[in-house]
């Protein structure tokens, strides 16, 4: 059994002075106590580096995790603008995103650097949350169980066991479009993922990997999706700015 996992991405969004009163209203629209939320349900906020270290005191205190959005391979040197595992541990943060389609998008982020990145936090104790997804054309052309399976193939070479891994599963025509995948569109592709995972790791410990849905996911559709099998939580940008959405959903995953 996977407990749920519901994970808010901010972006570039918020500033250190708006974060006590996201989490009041967030944990006040919860309205249970923080064992109850640890006990039935995974929350975490990815959010920007310079938010880490204020967020993060304020949500372990309610059993929330807080993660980083990205994270440099190697352990220092001369890589001017970027954030190393270490420097993540220090402020006791123990999950990063890697791969976001904005990231791969804007970014220059590709398979092979984020094959990098997954194998450093592999070996270096940090939990990495890939992301992978089509766009819009490659789903057009009927290429998204390829797409999926290349970039879940790169990073899956390069490890030997899935440590703490989690998968996001984040169509990029999804992603900020208000136009979610259908439960069944995601359930297909969890259903792809999960059988990747089988084929590397064996299928008892790829049924263990948490697989999320991440675009346009919002109070609106979560209970369609978490009818799903493989649904086993979602990564949410718009909804997670909101507390009082972003509590519905977790409350939608107990
Ligand atoms: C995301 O950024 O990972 C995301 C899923 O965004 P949104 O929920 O806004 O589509």
């Amino acid at each position: 059994m996977r407990k749920k996992l519901l994970a808010g991405n901010w972006k570039m969004n918020k500033l250190n002075a708006e974060l006590s009163d996201y989490f009041e209203q967030f944990t006040k629209a919860l309205r249970l106590n923080e064992t109850q939320v640890k006990n039935q349900v995974d929350t975490l906020f990815a959010v920007p580096y310079l938010l880490l270290e204020k967020s993060a005191s304020i949500a372990q205190k309610f059993g929330i995790s807080i993660a980083a959005q990205n994270v440099h391979w190697e352990k220092s040197g001369a890589f001017t603008g970027e954030v190393s595992i270490s420097m993540l541990k220090e402020l006791r943060v123990q999950t990063t995103l890697i791969g976001h389609s904005e990231r791969r998008q804007y970014f220059g982020e590709t398979d092979e650097t984020v094959t990098k990145k997954v194998k450093a936090c592999l070996e270096n104790g940090m939990t990495p949350i890939v992301c992978v997804g089509e766009r819009r054309e490659e789903r057009e052309q009927g290429k998204t169980s390829q797409v999926v399976s290349r970039q879940m193939q790169a990073f899956l070479e390069v490890i030997s066991s899935p440590g703490s891994l989690i998968v996001a599963y984040e169509p990029v025509w999804a992603i900020g479009t208000g136009l979610s995948a259908t439960s069944d569109q995601a359930q297909e592709v969890h259903a792809l993922i999960r059988d990747i995972l089988s084929k590397k790791f064996g299928k008892g410990t790829a049924d263990t990997i948490r697989i999320l849905y991440g675009g346009s996911a919002s109070p609106k559709n979560v209970d369609d999706l978490f009818t799903k099998p493989d649904i086993d939580g979602c990564l949410v940008g718009g909804a997670s700015l909101k507390p009082d959405e972003f509590a519905a959903m977790v409350l939608a995953g107990r």
